[in-house]
């Protein structure tokens, strides 16, 4: 067999203090996972978990230059953390979700506000909106023996070294183990998937030239600048 001309690279994920790398299979992002920032976009803050995905080619290593996204005037930050699985399934039941987790990172899902909102004023999907080219930066996934499954903890972001987003992992609306089980009755998961699980409040605009510095406590650190 052979192909009319060569397939994409595997995508993959640095894994900290090992030189595997973690093999990506599909990216998927829960919505308004914590009510302060559910509210700041002007949505019920009890709304059950909803899903979208991103491209797994849209990742992006943490320490790298991301390019601005051409079709944008409103390019906003939202610091996530991100579960990595090691094992999938259907139907899968809250109490057995976090058997399947390989381990945890600091993620940012980069976001055209001003296409999204006008997506949502149409109806329209929210592809061009969240998984273009570069949304997706990641880093070093942390395996859950260096890392537990990390329920509380600051989860912040800073835009040229001011503090833009403050939360804790407390706040999130549903926890991991609950969006594990809820997106696997839409879908399947398998091993390679990453799960972006929300953002806190304190989403902004940024542009070229800025320095975006995230992190979560005990999970880690990622920095990228726009250019
Ligand atoms: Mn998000």
């Amino acid at each position: 067999m052979s192909y009319v001309f060569p397939p994409a690279p595997q995508v993959s994920v640095p894994v900290a203090g090992s030189d595997a790398r973690f093999p990506v299979r599909r990216v998927y992002c829960v919505g308004r996972n914590y009510a302060d920032h559910a509210a700041e976009m002007g949505a019920d803050r009890r709304e059950p978990p909803f899903f979208f995905s991103k491209p797994a080619d849209a990742l992006v290593a943490g320490g790298s230059e991301v390019r601005f996204p051409p079709a944008t005037d409103n390019l906003q930050h939202e610091v996530e953390l991100v579960v990595a699985l090691a094992a999938g399934g259907a139907d899968i039941e809250p109490s057995q979700a976090l058997a399947l987790v390989y381990g945890y990172a600091v993620g940012l899902d980069l976001t055209r506000r001003d296409l999204q909102l006008a997506a949502k004023d149409k109806g329209h999907p929210w592809d061009m909106a969240k998984g273009f080219d570069q949304s997706a930066p990641i880093g070093a996934i942390q395996p859950l023996p260096a890392v537990g499954h990390p329920a509380s903890g600051a989860i912040w972001l800073k835009v040229n070294g001011q503090l833009r987003q403050n939360g804790d992992l407390q706040q999130m609306s549903w926890k991991v183990a609950e969006v594990i089980a809820k997106l696997s009755t839409y879908v399947a998961l398998a091993p390679g998937d990453l799960i972006f699980t929300g953002t806190p409040a304190g989403v902004s605009k940024v542009q070229r030239g800025d320095l975006l510095e995230a992190g979560i406590d005990g999970v880690g650190e990622l920095t990228v600048r726009l250019v």
